[in-house]
């Protein structure tokens, strides 16, 4: 990647390692390249791993890549962890020692045609506590460690506003700033702000459809993955007038004027489904889950019928809630127990404004086939956080979701299904999974299904 291009970093968040060493035991597999595996060969490493795994090397092939070398765990964390939490290697020969992925978290670099933006992980407590100075102020760190880092996207190639319609990146950068505009609308509640921001990408993307002459031929739709093959495709500079002048016509129209008070009118008559939100976040639970085995690896079919028996059980609001890593399941009474109504400008509303807005400028949206799917997903984001959040509550007996219980969750969907993580990858192995949770995200109740409170 090159480093002459801008460094683009996160206003008012603030980053200063705590040095937990969670992240140690929360991360399956730590890669280890060439260089890092000779800097740990430099020093005597023996001494440094827990003494039961002494005899053993520290790397070992990765199971979801055979081949790559990641480091070897021990005990359910990595053997270079102290009793103390901390990192061995750290401790006894510095930050510089430690293999390359230990030293970028939890930062990544989204490297795009305007450069580089560096986006923090929320698996990381200090970020999520927002402890430390502001991130800012490490701009030479983030410069320097730039050419080597392994966190690294590419997100430079065209952007996909749908499967259908590329966008140039100025009217990606436009839209971002409507998206975050409406996002920090707080006279709105945060779901209606969330339904707007999928409102206002149908809105555009309609008024490119029309600006561009594209009357899709409705029983011959392109299937996602289908882009730019036979059934073609719309480029960026394919209209009468640019998709930049085409945003900013729709940002005058749905964000500016009356302070977009006709987005949420639109988004105000949206109905939502709590069946379809369990039916839907039972799918993606079952999904996540299913990549959790112990022992032999369970064939296609088998997952297939798991994860559809899951499906079923939710959607049709039997047994209980059973959420991977909580520990124990509960009853779906507890989400109406259990307000998850964040008031406005508390910690708790402010810890999720944050991680959401970080999650568009750390360039989540373009994490995935398109911008319009990326959006959709965000949603499900939310109400993921909504469950797990609820489920911790419920289990610590609590009657209100209160930051720890919000920590917690945005943790787990930051580590467990945010589009950076494996089980994107399910989706790709198993295609008629991946054809239900299209249709459904399809459907015009998505949205507001995704942030109903009765569940
Ligand atoms: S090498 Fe150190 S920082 Fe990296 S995972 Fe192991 S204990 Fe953690």
């Amino acid at each position: 990647m090159s480093d002459a291009t801008p460094l683009h970093l996160p206003a008012g968040l603030n980053y200063g390692c705590i040095q937990c060493g969670l992240s140690c035991k929360m991360f399956n597999e730590v890669s280890v390249e060439e260089a890092s595996r000779r800097r740990i060969e430099e020093i005597d490493y023996r001494a440094l791993m827990h003494p039961d795994a002494r005899e053993t090397t520290f790397l070992v092939s990765s199971p979801s890549a055979p081949g790559k070398d990641i480091l070897r765990r021990h005990c359910g964390t990595c053997v270079f962890q102290q009793n103390d939490g901390l990192c061995a290697i750290h401790a006894a020969h510095g930050f510089r020692q430690k293999p390359q992925t230990c030293q970028d978290f939890p930062y990544r670099y989204a490297e795009t045609p305007a450069g580089a933006f560096v986006g923090l992980s929320f698996a990381c407590t200090a970020v999520l506590q927002n402890a430390g100075p502001a991130v800012a102020e490490q701009r030479d760190y983030l410069a320097e460690n730039r050419p080597r880092a392994n966190a690294v996207l590419d997100h430079r190639g065209p952007v996909r506003l749908t499967h259908r319609h590329e966008i140039s990146w100025e009217a990606y950068e436009l839209l971002e700033e409507d998206l975050r505009r409406i996002l920090h609308a707080t006279d709105e509640a945060l779901e209606m702000r969330l339904i707007a921001q999928t409102v206002y990408i149908d809105l555009y993307a309609a008024f490119l459809r029309e600006m561009r002459n594209d009357s899709i031929d409705r029983a011959n739709r392109p299937l996602p993955g289908d882009f730019g093959s036979t059934t073609g495709r719309f480029p960026a500079d394919s209209g009468p007038a640019t998709d930049a002048k085409a945003l900013l016509a729709t940002r005058k129209k749905y964000v500016e004027r009356d302070g977009g008070a006709e987005l949420f009118r639109i988004a105000k008559k949206m109905k939502g489904s709590g069946a379809l939100q369990r039916a839907f976040i039972g799918l993606i639970t079952a999904f996540r889950q299913s990549l959790d085995y112990k022992g032999r690896k369970p064939g296609r079919l088998a997952t297939t019928v798991k994860i559809m028996r899951h499906y079923m059980t939710h959607a049709l609001r039997l047994g209980r809630v059973s959420l991977d890593p909580l520990k124990e399941s509960f009853d779906y009474e507890a989400f109406a127990r259990i307000p998850f109504t964040l008031e406005s400008g508390s910690p708790e509303d402010q810890l999720l404004l944050r991680f959401l807005d970080h999650t568009i400028f750390r360039k989540d949206l373009l994490g995935v086939e398109s911008v319009w799917l990326g959006q959709r997903l965000l949603l499900m984001h939310v109400a993921l956080i909504r469950w797990h959040a609820v489920g911790k509550a419920a289990l610590l007996g609590r009657t209100r979701v209160d930051i720890e219980c919000l920590r917690e969750a945005i943790r787990i969907i930051e580590l467990h299904y945010l589009t950076h993580t494996k089980i994107v990858t399910l989706f790709d192995k198993i295609p008629s999974l991946g054809m239900i949770l299209d249709a459904i995200v399809r459907k015009p109740a998505f949205a507001p299904s995704m942030v109903e409170k009765k569940v």
